[in-house]
């Protein structure tokens, strides 16, 4: 499949070009082990000389299948699934970051990344910084210490609606020596590409528009191979120094581009084994043939209805990058000129009741723990997903303790604000 092809062809039929008498449609390689002829082939794949299949754990041909697709889509080298998006984020950072080493964060990040990050890896001896990626390049460079070995951000963040500027958090990652790792989910790259702005690895919860039916909770990773790994030797001895459980083999020489993907796969997805079920897989990739139809649709409905919610007196306030009340407008209109996503950040006037009587009246609209699939839903970050943050923390994080998440779907538009507009009026 020619890298050059628009996202729109890459989404239907990047990934999997089937040969003479192959099935039109990417199987599902439903098995866990992979057959040879002879002890020394295998031995050789063992060693990472030849590459094929041995284990499902390591690479199955549907996973990765669907892994390049993806990759093509953000213009990187190389992807790898992972069993969900949190998996996707402590790979991203553990394949470069080990115990006594530190990175650095935007604050306005997941909920469950702001976890891992600020407690989980803290118990590993990796230590995170936040800052506010709207401060100055030079008030962001502060947090930066000898043993920084990443800058991380989310494009659009989750759930505050804020935008990224990547370029800025790129040239502050580079002028440190460091990768700039981005979560591009809410943006996809229909929508945004972080790469062609400097970002280095890019992560997903292909969980959300990627799968974009809520069937499969999923992750990937994908490596822009643009990073210079051997240029920051020293920070980076995982991948520029021999790694003994491969033979004293150097993943920047023996793969060049590919040394930080292949490392993530032959090393983390071996020893902690995250991985995607083929399964999984398939329907994600279901989901990925009609990713470029189905999130323009979700940014005109959230545009739609994020006009009506900023017009109605009884919302006190609305979030959404597409209004030009907002203060990230004309950064979206820089990194997402053909749309942000389907999520809109809003608060009511009136007391945390009248949110709750809100969310209970809809009807279309369901509660659910989930954003960024086909059908419309709602949440109440600092009552659900954010529950484990103090007020303090969820205002670092930029989740108001009133914000109600709405993730617009696919339906009509119409329809949408109608069952909107008969919740408001229980209020
Ligand atoms: C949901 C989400 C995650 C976590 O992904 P899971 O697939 O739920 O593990 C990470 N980052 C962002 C931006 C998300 O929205």
């Amino acid at each position: 499949m020619k890298k050059d092809f628009s996202r729109a062809t890459l989404c239907v039929q990047g990934g999997w070009t089937p040969k003479n008498g192959e099935p039109r449609v990417l199987p599902i390689y439903q098995s866990t082990t992979f057959k040879y002829d002879t002890s020394e082939q295998m031995a050789k794949l063992f060693d990472l000389e030849e590459s094929g299949y041995f284990y499902t754990r390591l690479q199955n041909p549907t996973n990765d299948a669907v892994a390049s697709k993806i990759a093509a889509l953000e213009g990187g080298v190389g992807a790898m699934l992972t069993s969900s998006g949190q998996a996707a984020n402590f790979y991203a950072i553990f394949n470069i970051c080990e115990a006594g080493d530190h990175f650095v964060c935007s604050s306005t990040i997941y909920g469950g990344t702001y976890n891992l990050f600020g407690v989980t890896l803290k118990k590993l001896g990796v230590e995170c910084t936040f800052v506010n990626p709207d401060d100055s390049e030079e008030e962001i460079s502060k947090a930066f210490r000898p043993n920084t070995k990443a800058l991380f951000g989310e494009t659009i963040s989750n759930p505050s609606i804020d935008v990224l500027d990547i370029e800025k958090f790129a040239r502050i990652a580079h002028k440190h020596g460091v990768p700039l790792i981005v979560d591009n989910t809410f943006a996809t790259p229909i929508n945004c590409r972080p790469f062609e702005w400097g970002a280095d690895i890019v992560t997903h919860s292909t969980t959300k528009y990627m799968d974009g039916h809520a069937t499969c909770v999923g992750g990937a990773i994908v490596d822009s191979g643009n990073f210079d790994w051997e240029a920051h030797a020293d920070k980076f001895p995982g991948l520029t120094l021999p790694d003994e459980s491969y033979h004293g083999l150097t993943y920047t020489k023996a793969f060049g581009k590919m040394a930080y993907i292949t490392k993530a796969t032959a090393q983390l997805m071996r020893d902690l084994g995250s991985i995607q079920s083929p399964q999984n897989a398939f329907l994600l990739n279901l989901g990925l043939e009609t990713l470029h139809l189905r999130v323009p649709r979700h940014c005109q409905n959230a545009q739609k209805v994020a006009e009506y919610l900023e017009a109605n007196k009884k919302v006190a306030w609305v979030n959404y990058c597409g209004l030009k009340s907002s203060k990230y407008y004309d950064l979206a209109q820089k990194y997402l000129p053909n749309g942000s996503c389907g999520v809109i950040a809003f608060g009511l006037k009136g007391k945390r009741e009248d949110a709750i009587k809100f969310m209970d009246s809809l009807k279309l609209a369901c509660i659910v723990t989930h954003v960024a699939d086909a059908r419309t839903c709602v949440l109440h970050p600092a009552s659900h997903t954010h529950r484990q943050l103090t007020d303090e923390q969820l205002i670092e994080a930029g989740v108001a303790p009133d914000l109600i998440r709405l993730s617009v779907g696919i339906e009509d538009v119409n329809d949408i604000i109608a069952d909107i507009e008969q919740a408001l009026s229980k209020i």
